[in-house]
């Protein structure tokens, strides 16, 4: 006999938005990073960011594995929702290079949607 108790569907903690990744043909122009901010950042030299005064400062850290060694930019965290994974493909649009690739959300839902 079939248990007629219904188990509600749980929503998973993370909904996956896509995934960002920079290549090492990223030059550091850092156009990408005027349009997700929250998502993209300069990859720090090995002594830190220079500041306006010349000191070193530390940046945004990036997560480990989210750009090949060389470039310039790379991964703050990946996108969280739709406005994230937007913005994460007018960043990878707007890249002169072609060094970002953003694997497309499993969260899509209908063709179009997006835009
Ligand atoms: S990923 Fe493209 S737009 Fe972003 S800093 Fe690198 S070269 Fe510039």
């Amino acid at each position: 006999m079939q248990n007629e108790l219904s188990i509600p569907s749980v929503k998973p903690a993370t909904e996956d938005w896509g995934r960002l990744y920079v290549s090492r043909k990223c030059i550091g122009a850092a156009g990408c990073r005027n349009f997700a901010p929250e998502l993209l950042a300069e990859v720090a030299a090995e002594h830190g960011l220079l500041d306006d005064g010349g000191s070193r400062a530390a940046g945004l850290p990036v997560l480990p594995g989210s750009y090949d060694k060389g470039a310039f930019t790379g991964v703050v965290r990946q996108p969280r929702s739709k406005e994230e994974y937007l913005a994460a493909r007018t960043a990878a649009a707007a890249c002169p290079f072609s060094a970002i690739r953003l694997e497309k959300p499993a969260a899509a839902t209908q063709p179009g949607e997006l835009g």
